[in-house]
């Protein structure tokens, strides 16, 4: 077995996300890396990752969580991630779907994350 460097993995973890469609679930991900990694080692580069301003997660209806990139620009402000996800009932994908949504400000309350889940079925699904 080839021995593989951290930033390897890094780097494959974060080109899956970016070019996946859906926002990715750990074991999503440690399916379809091509570089073999442990679930430890993906859950804390993911971990990394969301405190870089890298990658956002939304927490699914089973309690899973799934990750995709952050958009440029999200580092100054990475708690508010004000557009929409959308989990489907059928093929189970959770997507970030590209709608702003305000955010409310929350006076005397310390925001650490904010979660935005729509369930249903997806087009593909319909
Ligand atoms: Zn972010
Ligand atoms: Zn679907
Ligand atoms: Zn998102």
């Amino acid at each position: 077995m080839t021995v593989i460097r951290k930033t390897q993995a890094q780097e494959a973890v974060l080109s899956l996300l970016e070019a996946a469609s859906t926002a990715l679930s750990a074991d999503e991900i440690l399916q379809q890396i091509d570089v073999s990694v442990n679930k430890t080692t993906v859950y804390r580069m993911l971990e990394r990752f969301v405190a870089a301003g890298k990658v956002h997660f939304v927490t699914d209806t089973d309690g899973k969580a799934h990750y995709a990139l952050c958009s440029s620009g999200c580092k100054q402000n990475h708690t508010l991630h004000n557009h929409l996800h959308f989990q489907c009932k059928v093929c189970n994908q959770v997507e970030c779907l590209p709608v702003k949504l305000e955010v409310p400000v929350l006076e005397n309350y310390e925001v650490h994350e904010m979660q935005f889940l729509t369930v249903g079925v997806c087009p593909k699904c319909k």
